[in-house]
């Protein structure tokens, strides 16, 4: 055990996510090293003072999911043998990942204190996507993208985006709205299988989180680069853009890049 391992482990240990046997190992670390064992006590009461004034707030799975792929992407080093000190089969890893998170993930996001996992566009895009496939949410009209883009301006303040699709079979449109706040829904069959769901939203409504909302991650970067891209859990991946002054956020089951391609390609 050293420094470097404890530290990385630190915010496990704190918020008692470890195994008794693991937890025990690090704290020996701290009872011998001056420095280790400040770091876990400042943490421990900064800790105590987040818990008792601040309100917490669950995000959902995939938001949570994500999190986890882009952090463990970003490390070469295995993430399961930085916090349980064991390496594992990878499949086993993931199972136990998926019972360690169940019911223990509320995650502190103070920015979005308020803001409900049913305002969130992310999740509200992949109901919708799983309501589509499932066949809860039934199209309004069916026919070619100029129709459904016709259709679906009639009711909304935002301009409706149905791009052209290389290989669309079917293209559909849906209005709704929630809490007031008008949404339009475009669903696109490819070939057989694929489908691309389009949630269509006015983006100063989205942006200011009053009624519909983006985490903040999600918001800086369409502010920074107009484009928001997860390839999520359940091989599912959302590709948010700005298109004037709407938010587009895509669901499908591809991959991200063949995502991209078809949503940019200009016939
Ligand atoms: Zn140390």
């Amino acid at each position: 055990m050293n420094c470097n391992e404890f530290r990385e482990c630190v915010c496990e240990i704190v918020d008692k996510r470890l195994t008794e046997e693991r937890t025990n190992e690090l704290l020996q670390h701290a009872d011998v090293c001056p420095h280790c064992r400040y770091e876990f006590q400042s943490m421990q009461a900064a800790k105590n003072i987040v818990q008792t004034k601040v309100k917490r707030q669950n995000v959902p799975a995939d938001v949570y999911y994500s999190i986890i792929n882009a952090t463990l992407k970003s490390d070469n080093t295995s993430w399961f043998k930085k916090l349980f000190g064991i390496n594992i089969n990878p499949a086993i890893a993931v199972v136990l990942l998926a019972i360690i998170c169940v019911g223990i993930y509320s995650v502190f996001i103070p920015q979005n204190n308020g803001m409900s996992d049913e305002a969130n566009i992310i999740s509200q895009s992949l109901k919708n996507y799983q309501a589509v496939i499932g066949g809860s949410i039934k199209p309004q009209l069916v026919s070619t993208e100029d129709e459904v883009h016709l259709f679906l301006e009639k009711d909304v303040s935002f301009e409706v985006n149905v791009p052209k699709m290389k290989g669309c079979s079917s293209c559909a449109g849906v209005l709704n709205s929630f809490k007031g706040v008008k949404l339009a829904h475009v669903v696109y069959q490819l070939g057989d299988k694929s489908i691309i769901y389009i949630y269509q939203a006015d983006l100063d409504e989205a942006m200011s989180g009053n009624i519909i909302g983006l985490p903040d991650e999600a918001k800086d970067e369409l502010k920074k680069t107009d484009w928001y891209v997860r390839e999520l859990d359940g091989n599912k991946t959302i590709v948010m853009w700005r298109y004037k002054n709407t938010l587009c956020s895509a669901v499908s089951e591809m991959k991200k890049d063949e995502m991209i391609a078809l949503l940019t390609d200009k016939e």
